[in-house]
């Protein structure tokens, strides 16, 4: 309604000084396709800044933003477990899955399915999460030959692709060992290699065994613009919403990059409502 009023103000005020020789924008069909196109370009632009993995809006480095990455997945329970925390905290991350989480090859060099985390990652997507590809069986690339991290990296995408309708935009070498012939692949498949800023460490048993180890580690080590790495786990899972109820309380909003077509997703409205 008040959008209704807004543009009936909007179009008297345009009408009563509207010059004669004012040319007619065309309208582009995308527009034409979303009637909130006027609003979208509120929408906040956040990047990726690949010299340090931070993400960045266009006021600059210093806003209080997080990109939270989710890799190993999908798991199964812990998978819904952080689900229900992010939605909790109306917030969205970056899923890196595995293939060999999602199917299994066959020796002709098909893929089958498992079909219970074939729906589970249809429903991450759904839940307007984004999917990103951490290869198929987490291997360490500097030690493959070039052909077997092709295989690894385009096997999943493929899967993914088949799972969702959707190359990933996103990629993230497994221990963060990216190669040459990796980044060569991300270009050509139109993927960004992406690592992190923030580790939350909850690959390590003397962090995560510890109370609040994880939430301790994170919110230890936050800074404007980290891009938090957490793995799809039990442990990280129990300690999530703590994590971001900490990062709130510390002024942090949760966002996605905006690259490409990625719509913007912003957490934060629903602070103080919860
Ligand atoms: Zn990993």
């Amino acid at each position: 309604m008040p959008k209704l009023i807004l543009t009936a103000v909007l179009t008297i005020a345009c009408l009563c000084s509207y010059p004669a020789h004012l040319e007619v924008r065309p309208i582009h069909a995308r527009e034409m396709q979303k009637p909130d196109a006027p609003f979208a370009q509120k929408v906040p632009r956040y990047r990726i800044r690949m010299d340090d993995y931070r993400i960045v809006s266009p006021e600059g480095s210093h806003k209080k933003i997080a990109l939270l990455t989710i890799d190993d997945g999908p798991s199964g329970e812990s998978s819904r477990q952080l689900l229900e925390v992010l939605e909790r905290h109306q917030a969205k991350a970056i899923w890196f899955v595995n293939g060999s989480q999602l199917a299994s090859k066959n020796q002709d060099g098909t893929i089958t399915f498992k079909p219970k985390k074939a729906a589970l990652l249809r429903d991450i997507k759904q839940r307007g999460h984004l999917i990103g590809n951490h290869t198929w069986q987490h291997a360490n690339l500097r030690k493959q030959p070039a052909e077997r991290q092709r295989e690894e990296i385009i096997s999943t995408n493929r899967a993914i692709r088949q799972l969702t309708g959707e190359t990933p935009r996103y990629f993230r070498p497994p221990f963060g060992a990216y190669t040459d012939v990796s980044n060569n692949i991300c270009r050509e498949e139109g993927m960004v290699s992406l690592n992190w800023s923030v580790g939350s460490s909850d690959w390590d048993a003397r962090v995560y065994k510890k109370p609040r180890g994880i939430a301790r580690q994170v919110l230890g080590s936050i800074h404007p613009g980290a891009t938090i790495l957490f793995h799809d786990r039990m442990w990280t899972a129990r300690e999530l919403d703590d994590i971001l109820t900490g990062l709130e309380h510390a002024g942090y909003q949760f966002v996605l990059p905006t690259e490409g077509s990625q719509p913007a997703t912003i957490s934060g409205q629903a602070r103080g409502s919860k």
